[in-house]
């Protein structure tokens, strides 16, 4: 797999420009404005014919991994994940973060964000003097696993430690964990919120506080917790946080719980220009189970993410299409955690190509080479859709989504 940024050719598509023509019908910076007139997206919102070079492929960064100055471990084990060069918003903000800069930043999904803050924090967990210790807080369980997956790559043979803080999973392990001292913890809101009430995590030593996807954060409800583990933290101390939009609702949160911050902002484009997106029609539920499994016949659909709307119907329709010969998992909010892991790792790791899923379940996942999403239901606002469709066309790879209308 070539996971390099640096510029490549590709055959046939237009070179990425800055001042193409925004695709159909979307209007700038558009985000969630017509949220209240959910179910009425306009389909051409759905379309995009002409998708430009996926952007960090043609990104010439300002800095080699080298100029960071990291630890020399650090960077053998960037060698080893085959990164070559910083993503752009990896090259912006990792030099303020080094810096001990509050920082925002804002860039598209699949831009290499979970890099951007965990890189310079290994650095100066590594180098520090003192036993002060890192929070990263993210929307779901999942994501915060995966942050933690990059986190263990990244420190391989640097004896740097990390607990999981998220529900789902026994307690009482995460409190012996946190009983030997991790320099990290990643985790969800209400563990926690749960495990600090409890007295078995504290944060008085914690002087780093990272929110990953905090628009999604708040969408889902969050703040108050969010809000009273802030209050439990240093004052003194250097906050991060990334998201692939910024609402109100962040800007406000943010402006009480980051110092003087440094933003970076580079959505250069909307998100998922780069992505090949078209409808599909069909008039009933049998019709659109009929035309989906034509699809997923086809070669080319490699591993296909499907998006439905309930967390029932995501799980009938796995059952459906694997009674159908197209073995398929399912992931969805009624499942236990570990059920959910599993569903994903078998097929993050192609022991099954097909994942049936809601949009909760799988924002903010990287799962790498999904070569298909398709939205089987659609999504209730254009955000939403947006932040699908990323599951497609991550780090520099062409990617195609489509939805039923
Ligand atoms: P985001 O959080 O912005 O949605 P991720 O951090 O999940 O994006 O990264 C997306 C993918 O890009 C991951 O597979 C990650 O390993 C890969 N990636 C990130 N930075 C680099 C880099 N500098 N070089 C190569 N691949 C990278
Ligand atoms: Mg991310």
């Amino acid at each position: 797999m070539n996971n390099s940024f640096t510029p490549r050719n590709r055959g046939g598509r237009g070179r990425f420009t800055q001042n193409r023509r925004p695709f159909r019908g979307q209007r700038s910076g558009g985000g969630g404005r017509n949220r209240s007139q959910s179910r009425t997206i306009s389909h051409d919102k759905f379309v995009n014919l002409n998708p430009s070079v996926h952007e960090d492929t043609v990104y010439t960064p300002m800095h080699t991994f080298a100029d960071f100055g990291f630890h020399s471990h650090i960077m053998d084990n960037l060698t080893k994940k085959g990164y070559v060069n910083p993503t752009r918003v990896q090259d912006e903000s990792i030099p303020h973060i080094l810096a001990g800069k509050d920082v925002i930043g804002l860039s598209n999904t699949g831009s290499g964000k979970t890099a951007a803050f965990v890189l310079p924090i290994i650095q100066k967990i590594k180098t520090q003097q003192t036993r002060d210790t890192v929070l990263i807080i993210t929307p779901t369980r999942e994501l915060a696993q995966q942050i933690q997956v990059e986190f263990k790559e990244f420190t391989d043979r640097m004896q740097l430690y990390s607990t999981l803080c998220v529900g789902g999973l026994n307690i009482y392990n995460q409190v012996k964990e946190l009983r030997r001292g991790p320099q990290v913890v990643i985790g969800t809101p209400g563990r926690i919120k749960d495990l600090v009430n409890r007295g078995a995590l504290r944060l008085e030593n914690t002087t780093t506080l990272v929110l990953d996807e905090a628009d999604q954060m708040l969408d889902m409800g969050f703040l108050p917790d969010i809000n009273h583990i802030i209050s439990m933290l240093p004052r003194d101390r250097q906050s991060l946080c990334f998201s692939a939009t910024i609402t109100p609702g962040i800007k406000r949160l943010l402006d009480t719980m980051l110092t003087d911050p440094v933003m970076i902002s580079v959505r250069t484009s909307e998100t998922g220009e780069h992505i090949a997106q078209d409808i599909i029609h069909a008039r009933t539920k049998e019709a659109k189970l009929q035309e989906l499994t034509k699809m997923l016949s086809r070669d080319n659909f490699e591993k296909v993410l499907v998006f439905g709307e309930m967390k029932h119907s995501v799980q009938k329709l796995a059952e459906e299409l694997t009674r159908l010969g197209f073995p398929s998992e399912a992931i969805h909010g009624n499942k236990s955690q570990p059920q959910r892991q599993r569903a994903l790792d078998s097929f993050k790791r192609g022991r099954v190509n097909i994942l049936i899923a809601t949009g909760v379940a799988a924002r903010g996942l990287d799962i790498p080479n999904v070569s298909h999403v398709i939205n089987f239901d659609q999504p209730n606002t254009h955000e939403e859709y947006v932040h699908r469709i990323g599951r497609t066309g991550r780090a520099g790879k062409p990617g195609q989504a489509y939805t039923f209308v």
